[in-house]
């Protein structure tokens, strides 16, 4: 069986590609627990492991261009992020998991009066990947590296919407040099090759980035083999506006926030709330940029906004907005598909303003250009708006007053709290949601807990008194 991907900017056909069944499954995995076995990469010095890490990151800018064409063709993601954002992101993930394993350090226990006790962290065995569509580069290089620096094996399966750049992505890590089934990947879609993978009985841990509904089901299919998840899933998160702000920073920063990468990402400002007295220009301001934003070809250098990633994806915006009408919101932009653009993906970005957090708009996720935008009165209501949500993800809060911001960070619910800026990626420190936003993280430490297991080891200090069995 083989399926098709397409260009969503074109709705052409751009490959074919072959599904990878429970045997070629078996097969992937089986190369993983057999090199790991055989220690070739799970027992190779940290130096070799970085050298590799390095000379991966070092091909991945050198086929910079190329990747970066692939993951706009097959995502509809402008060329030029796809170049400077999400490539270079994938060949820094690599150098930051090779600076990492050289400096990560133990426990040793010395209070013991008889014993030293030290925690030895050792590689987990094979991990499978599973990663979504909508950064799939960015989003699978950190997997990778991740697996890979601290000397498990893994597969990726990428979707089946957009694999065509972390296929090639694999293809040049093969052609640094690393051990032949340390990194495979299975092309397929979720119901085959996904659950095939993740049930597999050689496969130890999980690490699954895509939808709330399909983590819950990866979960319990890993949980039946006791494997080890994380849980990088969906949001709903609230960019809260303060009177305070900095109004034409945060109106930007809002625009970005929930239009940028085609306004399909986990971590979208898609909730916005701001303080009633600012309101009115916030909106009126919201709205002209929403209408004016540049849509169109994601290889033209002034498109803003491209094709969102499936025809799918353009009706679930379009019902959307239909139903937030229905539930009593006001349109302020967008809701149809632009004039001039007869193939392709496209709908305009929407802006609706929302009488109440209750909208299907304000509580499911979209995952598409859309903002919904929520006035407040009191700091209060605003935590308990932001907060009123089955998700946890990341937050946004624009204020310039201290003891504003210090409270808000207490009382937001997600595992990422952004002040006074759009999205910003500190790699060693956990990225991962709260509540049906995920389970676990993504991070420097995060991933050394997660891709390694821990050991135990006791030594006497001096020779410890035995009881002699049998000597009576
Ligand atoms: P999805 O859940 O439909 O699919 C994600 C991946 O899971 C795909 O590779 C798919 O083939 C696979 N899959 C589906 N069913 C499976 C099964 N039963 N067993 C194994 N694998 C299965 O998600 P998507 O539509 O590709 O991506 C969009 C979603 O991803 C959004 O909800 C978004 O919020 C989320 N996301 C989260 C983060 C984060 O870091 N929290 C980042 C990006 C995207």
């Amino acid at each position: 069986m083989s399926f098709s991907v397409l260009n969503p900017a074109t709705e052409e056909v751009v490959a074919e590609i072959a599904e990878a069944d429970a045997c070629a499954v078996d097969a992937a995995v089986e190369a993983g627990a057999k090199v790991f076995a055989a220690g070739t990469w799970s027992r190779a010095s940290v130096e070799q492991r970085q050298d590799m890490l390095r000379k991966i990151a070092r091909l991945i800018e050198a086929h910079a261009d190329e990747l970066a064409d692939l993951e706009s063709l097959n995502t509809g993601l402008l060329l030029r992020e796809a170049r400077r954002r999400h490539v270079a992101r994938a060949a820094r993930n690599f150098d930051f998991f090779a600076d990492y394993i050289g400096q990560s350090v133990g426990e040793l226990y010395q209070q013991h009066p008889g014993f030293l006790t030290m925690v030895l962290r050792e590689p987990v065995g094979v991990a499978a990947l599973i990663a979504p569509w909508n950064a799939p580069l960015a989003l699978g290089s950190m997997k990778i590296a991740a697996a890979i620096a601290f000397g498990n094996s893994c597969v990726i399966k990428p979707s089946e919407q957009a694999p065509l750049a972390i296929m090639r992505m694999v293809e040049i890590i093969a052609e640094a040099g690393l051990a032949p089934g340390v990194l495979s990947l299975v092309n397929g879609r979720g119901a085959v090759t996904g659950e095939a993978l993740v049930r597999h009985r050689l496969v130890d841990l999980v690490s699954f980035t895509g939808g709330t509904a399909t983590g819950r089901r990866i979960a319990s299919a890993a949980g039946e083999g006791l494997k080890a998840v994380t849980m990088e899933l969906g949001g709903k998160s609230a960019n809260i506006i303060f009177e305070s702000a900095d109004f034409d920073r945060a109106l930007d920063a809002a625009l970005l926030g929930v239009f940028d990468n085609n306004g399909q990402q986990c971590l979208a400002g898609s909730r916005i709330l701001v303080q009633r007295s600012i309101a009115d220009r916030f909106i009126e301001a919201f709205a002209a940029r929403t209408k004016a934003i540049r849509i169109g070809d994601p290889r033209d250098p002034a498109t803003e906004l491209g094709p969102v990633a499936s025809a799918a994806q353009r009706e679930r915006v379009l019902e959307h907005y239909a139903r937030a009408i229905d539930e009593g919101a006001i349109g302020l932009a967008g809701g149809g598909r632009p004039a001039g653009l007869p193939r392709g993906f496209y709908v305009e970005p929407v802006a609706v303003e929302a009488p109440s957090n209750d909208l299907a708009a304000c509580q499911e996720e979209i995952f598409g250009p859309f903002a919904t935008i929520i006035r407040f009165d009191t700091a209060e209501e605003a935590y308990a708006i932001a907060n009123g949500t089955r998700f946890g993800l990341v937050s946004y809060v624009w204020s310039r007053d201290a003891a504003q911001i210090a409270e808000a960070q207490e009382r937001l619910e997600s595992g990422v709290v952004w002040i006074n800026t759009p999205v910003a990626r500190e790699l060693r420190a956990p990225f991962g949601g709260f509540k049906e936003s995920g389970v676990g993280a993504e991070g420097g430490r995060a991933c050394e807990a997660f891709y390694t297991r821990q050991k135990t080891v006791m030594t006497p200090r001096r020779p410890v008194a035995l009881e002699r069995l049998g000597t009576a």
